[in-house]
């Protein structure tokens, strides 16, 4: 699916779309095939409620998106593969199992390593086949249970984890420079570029945090630009105990500025660490553009409290401007380190 399907379409493919919609409890009153105002406002409900980019168009994104979302669990045969499955059967999956004490992992949709150690730890312990293969026998022997526990395996993993790393020193932050090789990201007006700032700022923002005790890594090498599943794989494979992101906000609209930082949705430790650093960028005399849950991929993949923090418009003119100013990025690392510091000390 490359192509965007769009208010005026009309085509199997929208109709694809609407069934789907239907099928999730949208309602849509455009006639079948056509992309009309009310085929428009459910994919804008269906964009909201997954914590996308709300534009009510559907493009790559959106509709793996809607496929993902179609799935029950029991529809289909769940297994370790290469690339991953993913789907809403997968999180319900992974909530369940971590419901009973079994830890899947974060509930992300996506079937890895973690959800198939689950799945062969509650079929021994169920006396099921150990073959790691969420099929009909591991679906009958999980329906048959109840699964009303608040609080879940996988929360009180990433909390216990925060907790017993208390002190910021000795930490393992995972520093991610957006964009890289072949890939400028957004442009200023004066031709200053994403990816040029991201990178200063991830230097400044590793001297900084090496300086506090912390130990540092980087998703990339200058020249690199590795896609952001990969980036998050990195991160995952260093055990990283913190992810943070960095890019900046771009608008059309020249006048927009501010600071603005964003968490995977069900991550409470996310969120944690999005405010501390919003709050700071904010004292800092950023106007605020606040917290936002998202299903960014970095944000999703990643196992550790990850959050993405974009700083300021480059398409505004002054806040290009200050991105130019070496003192001020060394300003605005200080405010994602003090955040930084902020969320280690808070109490738990
Ligand atoms: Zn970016």
């Amino acid at each position: 699916m490359n192509r965007l399907i769009k208010q005026g379409s009309r085509s199997d493919e929208v109709l694809d779309v609407q069934t789907r919609l239907r099928a999730l409890g949208y309602s849509v009153e455009d006639e079948p095939g056509w992309f009309g105002e009310s085929t428009r406002a459910a994919v804008r409900a269906f964009q909201q409620r997954r914590s996308m980019l709300v534009d009510g168009i559907v493009g790559p994104q959106t509709w793996s998106q809607l496929v993902e979302a179609s799935w029950r669990l029991g529809d289909r045969t769940l297994y370790l593969k290469n690339p991953y499955m993913r789907g809403d059967d997968i999180s319900t999956l992974q909530s369940r199992l971590n419901a009973l004490g079994f830890d899947a992992g974060r509930e992300d949709g996506i079937f890895g390593p973690l959800a198939y150690e689950a799945i062969r730890a509650f079929q021994r312990e169920y006396g099921i086949p150990e073959d790691g293969m969420f099929g009909q026998h591991t679906f009958a022997a999980l329906s048959g249970l109840r699964v009303d526990r608040p609080g879940t395996a996988a929360e009180l993993r990433e909390e216990l984890r925060h907790r017993s790393d208390r002190a910021l020193a000795g930490a393992l932050v995972m520093i991610d420079p957006g964009h890289g090789a072949g890939d400028p990201g957004e442009l200023g007006s004066s031709g200053l570029t994403e990816t040029e700032v991201c990178w200063r700022l991830a230097t400044l923002l590793a001297e900084r945090l090496v300086a506090a005790g912390a130990r540092v890594r980087l998703t990339r090498t200058e020249p690199e630009n590795p896609d952001n599943s990969e980036r998050a794989t990195r991160a995952n494979d260093i055990g990283a105990d913190l992810f943070v992101s960095l890019h900046l906000n771009a608008n059309q609209e020249p006048t927009a500025e501010g600071a603005s930082a964003y968490h995977f949705g069900t991550s409470r430790a996310g969120k944690a660490i999005a405010e501390a650093i919003q709050d700071q960028l904010v004292k800092l005399g950023a106007r605020d553009c606040r917290v936002h849950a998202r299903s960014f991929a970095l944000l999703r993949e990643t196992r550790m409290p990850a959050v993405m923090v974009e700083p300021a418009f480059i398409t505004n003119p002054d806040e290009s401007k200050r991105l130019e100013n070496h003192d001020h990025l060394v300003g605005v690392s200080d405010a994602i380190v003090a955040g930084i510091r902020e969320f280690y000390n808070q109490p738990h």
